[in-house]
């Protein structure tokens, strides 16, 4: 069976400014994890992070990149400016930018592949609203949104990660159950299989987003199909997020 190294991701959205960024991550600096450990800032504050934590193991991201990859696209950053800041992988598709800045599925394939040519690690965020999770059709939605994004994609399982992030989960503190989670990473698997082949689907991490924190995250990284965690409000408390880390690295 594969092995895949849990990751851990925070996602600061817009969050500052640099002094709050750098108290949320100081901790880290001369401590190894096995975790693979991420941040995202806002793109503004990247190189200043990855200044900061030169002497960490932490892996600095962005939250989006451009579709295009060069041109007169006003207020946009590609995907090669982010590998070039040093960035190691970029999230694609959050919810807020579903819902807020009219990302699509065909867009957020357009980026993973952006992603893809220049080595930054795409994770692909996924999931179901409330209205849909109410209906019925939660795998539905989250079938159309791998099949739309990933079926023409041309990579192995460990060039990008999913991550599985329930709408109605996100900043709300309702995480999911742990065993609802784990069914419906265990389906996504399962969708990715029939869609990338197996290999694929063995090595891609799942992680699982919505209302981690330092409470609940190891009764959702128990799960054999929940690979990781992506992290929003709790990642911005310093002792919170290192204990979420902890918890990934003792899993
Ligand atoms: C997110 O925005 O990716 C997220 C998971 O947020 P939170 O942890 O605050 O629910």
């Amino acid at each position: 069976m594969a092995e895949r190294n849990p990751l851990v991701i925070a996602n600061w959205k817009l969050n500052g400014g640099i002094d709050l960024l750098c108290t949320s991550v100081a901790a880290f600096i001369g401590k190894h994890f096995e975790t693979d450990i991420a941040i995202c800032p806002p793109y503004i504050y990247m190189r200043d992070m990855l200044n900061f934590l030169q002497h960490s193991e932490i892996i600095v991201g962005s939250q989006n990149i451009s579709k295009y990859a060069s041109g007169a696209y006003t207020g946009e950053t590609s995907a090669k400016m982010v590998k070039q800041a040093g960035g190691g992988l970029c999230l694609i598709g959050h919810s807020e930018r579903r819902q807020m800045f009219g990302e699509s599925n065909a867009s957020c394939q357009i980026k993973v592949n952006q992603a893809l040519e220049v080595n930054l690690m795409p994770i692909l965020c996924i999931g179901e609203n409330l209205q849909q999770r109410d209906a019925g059709v939660t795998k539905d939605v989250l079938f159309k949104q791998l099949e739309e994004t990933l079926g023409e994609i041309e990579c192995s399982g460990e060039q990008l990660c999913v991550a599985y992030e329930p709408v109605w989960a996100i900043g709300t503190g309702k995480a999911a159950s742990p065993d609802d989670a784990q069914n419906i990473h265990a389906y996504i698997r399962c969708q990715l299989a029939s869609i990338k082949g197996e290999d694929f689907a063995e090595k891609v991490r799942i992680l699982y987003g919505g209302s981690v924190n330092k409470d609940n995250a190891a009764d959702l990284l128990k799960n054999k199909d929940i690979d990781g965690l992506l992290v929003g409000g709790a990642s911005l408390d310093a002792e919170h997020f290192m204990q979420i880390c902890k918890v990934a690295d003792a899993n």
